[in-house]
């Protein structure tokens, strides 16, 4: 399980970036989430003004 991003969704605003604790999203032209370093933890989820995160 690995958190899922709707990149039509995504405004690129990079809150969850910050938001996650183990750096495991990179926002560049678009939210990428490493699988390997997230722990599911669901902060960007909640931290996403779009709702563009889902676990
Ligand atoms: S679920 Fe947690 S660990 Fe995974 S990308 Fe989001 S904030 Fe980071
Ligand atoms: S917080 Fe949401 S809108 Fe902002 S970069 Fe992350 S996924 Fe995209």
């Amino acid at each position: 399980m690995t958190v899922k991003v709707d990149k039509a969704t995504c405004t690129g605003c990079a809150a969850c970036e910050s938001a996650c604790p183990v750096e495991a999203i990179k926002v560049t032209d678009k939210t990428e989430v490493n699988e390997d370093t997230c722990i599911d933890c669901g902060t960007c989820v909640d931290e996403c003004p779009v709702q563009a995160l889902s676990l």
